[in-house]
């Protein structure tokens, strides 16, 4: 008689889903204190400290600013702050993020365009590029896009997009989703000449979800003037070097957070923003290199098509004939690791890998193992190994 198998779920969580990406522990230790004096000491320093640190994590000169929220009030607070009832605007989609800021958008009163991207790209500069140029009457407010979509791992090329746009001498702001990549994948903002950007604190930046970002050039700043959706609570002007740190929230600090998100952004410049994003470049070829190592006919296949608009943050896998969601059970259930799972159009074909945030080689190549494990006991087609592919890449 044989023995039944053992159950390998048990041990640490191994989390990798793309956000709310691990928090580490040092920020967890320095969210767990008691609530301090809001109108001054360290909350303040924090806060200042805070705000003295966001506008060189994206590359911009500009004003940045927190709001007690997740990435859907950071997409709200750019176009309330930026946009009047009526206004056209463009969202370009490569995923399913984009659609959504754009439906948000549309339930403000904005009149939304979409252009969606082919299945497996990014979407096309040159495609824009005419969108643009045929509004002669310049109706079009902004364009909207996402840099990174976290359901197809696609990255769009934001220079090339801007480069698109200037050549038609069209004046629409350019406004960025960069939820899944700040902290993960180079951003410059003002040198690429976006607008407005958007983040959030649960991805990149290692911090538990609850706090958006959001980024304004000077040509967002002139567009405030105008806009007839600004509303109280968002409103770029009363947060904006205010007198009294209260303000800049509208009300009461998200004080825990203020003080994980210093702690996360302090361990970004020990390591060095470069080096971070070095080392999410190099994770994501691993995972890029083992998964075209398990490809095989009716197997597993990368759902980027073009390797350059392949996510550092984020893999989106395309499982053929293998059912990704007994593959996610086998994962998480007998052998300890929670996978991604595919969103809308890609749920039950598809999974996903986050590798963004507080991840090393040696996570990744857990997360890997446990993937070509579950792979092995479904009896799924399988080129080559995996793990023996990523481990190549890295070394
Ligand atoms: C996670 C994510 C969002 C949504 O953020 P919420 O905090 O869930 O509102 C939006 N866009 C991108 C690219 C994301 O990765």
């Amino acid at each position: 008689m044989t023995s039944p198998s053992p159950n390998l779920s048990h041990g640490p969580d191994t989390v990798a889903i793309p956000g709310p990406s691990i928090v580490p522990p040092r920020v967890l230790t320095a969210m767990a204190r008691p609530m301090p004096d809001i109108y001054e000491g360290d909350l303040i320093d924090t806060s200042l400290e805070v705000a003295a640190t966001l506008p060189g994590l994206v590359g911009t000169s500009g004003a940045a600013f927190v709001a007690i929220a997740n990435g859907h009030g950071g997409w709200e607070m750019a176009l309330t702050n930026t946009l009047s009832r009526g206004d056209r605007v463009l969202v370009a989609d490569c995923g399913l993020f984009a659609t959504a800021w754009g439906d948000l958008a549309r339930a403000l009163g904005l009149d939304v365009e979409l252009l969606r991207a082919d299945d497996g790209r990014a979407v096309d500069p040159v495609q824009i590029g005419e969108y643009l140029a045929a509004d002669t009457l310049r109706s079009i407010k902004a364009v909207l896009l996402v840099h990174v979509d976290t359901a197809s791992s696609i990255r769009n090329d934001l220079p090339a997009i801007r480069a698109a746009i200037d050549a038609t001498g069209h004046p629409a702001l350019l406004m960025v989703d960069a939820i899944a990549s700040i902290g993960c994948e180079p951003y410059r903002m003002d040198e690429w000449g976006i607008d407005v950007t958007i983040s959030a604190s649960q991805k990149g930046l290692m911090t538990p979800p609850g706090l958006a970002f959001v980024w304004a050039g000077d040509r967002a700043w002139e567009a405030h003037d105008q806009a007839g959706l600004r509303t109280p609570y968002w409103d770029w002007l009363p947060r904006h070097d205010p007198p009294a740190n209260y303000l800049r929230y509208c009300g009461t600090p998200p004080v825990s957070h203020l003080f994980a998100v210093r702690e996360a952004l302090a361990m970004i410049a020990e390591e060095g923003i470069d080096q971070v994003w070095a080392r999410h470049a190099a994770l994501a070829r691993a995972v890029q290199a083992a998964v075209d190592a398990w490809a095989a006919p009716g197997g597993l296949t990368l759902w980027a098509r073009e390797p350059a608009e392949r996510a550092n943050s984020v893999t989106t896998i395309y499982t053929g004939a293998v059912d990704a969601d007994l593959l996610d059970q086998i994962a998480r259930a007998e052998l300890g690791v929670t996978l991604g799972i595919g969103l809308r159009a890609f749920a039950g074909n598809s999974f996903r890998i986050g590798h963004m945030g507080f991840v090393s080689a040696a996570s990744l190549l857990g997360v890997l193992g446990v993937v070509e494990t579950a792979l092995l006991r479904l009896d799924a087609p399988l080129g080559a190994s995996g793990v023996a592919a990523a481990a190549a890449a890295l070394a």
